[in-house]
């Protein structure tokens, strides 16, 4: 069987390494049991829309901890916040360049259509690194900087050479498929959400299986409900490896070196 990788987890809903540690023990143990490989982990610092430089650092040494006790398991992935190019742009070298870590990841700091992610968005794509972007459709309690696939759609127009996998397939629906499906650079994830009958063959219709990607949200969602949106869909074995991993291998061209 091919790879299987989760190309979107957090470590977990706890403030202290001793905290995460305990709780990721228990993630990797059931992640296990499921065959996954590999396990791409992204900080969200301390879960507030716009995190200081300190929390954003704080977070990604938790990551990094994590993934150096779990080589073989962890990729990591480098969370910044746009707001603040300075320092984004140096964990970006600190965590990718010097700790290797395999990604960029972002979230509701301020939209993939806003300036200030250029800087992010033209490093990563120097470095050859996967951008993870959470997105989601219109909803009212909307925060200010949170992306919509159209936003994560400008942004991988603006930067055709960055590798892009905006988050949350159930939340973008056929309206948001639409919309990023013309940028061939740009990815979705299947993590959040419940299962739904017909979105990933959904995704695999407008963007090719080659741009679907596996992905939980743990600790947000489980393995189980996860992985059966991809056993249950119907498709051919082929479609169905490069969801689990072989997209996700393709993307973590430096990640997995490590
Ligand atoms: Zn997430």
């Amino acid at each position: 069987m091919a790879m299987l990788i989760d190309f979107h987890a957090h470590p977990g809903y706890e403030h202290d390494l001793e905290g995460l540690r305990r709780a990721f023990r228990r993630a990797l143990a059931v992640a296990g049991y499921h065959g996954v490989d590999r396990i791409c982990l992204n900080s969200l610092a301390d879960w507030t829309p716009s995190p200081s430089p300190a929390a954003v650092t704080r977070g990604n040494d938790m990551v990094l901890a994590l993934r150096d006790e779990y080589p073989e398991r962890v990729v990591g992935f480098c969370y910044v916040n746009p707001r603040r190019e300075r320092h984004a742009l140096r964990e970006i070298e600190r965590c990718v360049v010097r700790h290797g870590m395999g990604g960029v990841k972002l979230w509701v700091a301020c939209r993939a259509s806003d300036p200030r992610v250029d800087p992010v968005a033209h490093r990563a794509a120097e470095l050859g690194v996967p951008i993870l972007q959470h997105a989601w459709r219109e909803r009212p309690d909307r925060r200010s900087g949170e992306s919509k696939p159209a936003d994560v759609a400008a942004l991988a127009a603006r930067h055709p050479r960055a590798m892009i996998v905006m988050a949350h397939l159930t939340a973008a629906g056929a309206q948001g498929l639409k919309e990023i499906a013309p940028y061939p650079n740009l990815h979705v994830d299947i993590a959040g959400g419940e299962p739904e009958a017909g979105m990933v063959e959904l995704a695999v219709r407008l963007l090719g299986a080659e741009r679907v990607v596996f992905g939980t949200d743990t600790p947000i969602r489980s393995y189980g409900a996860t992985l059966g949106k991809v056993e249950e869909a119907r498709m051919t074995q082929r479609e169905r490896a490069l969801i689990l991993g072989g997209n996700a291998a393709r993307l973590l061209v430096r990640g997995l070196g490590r």
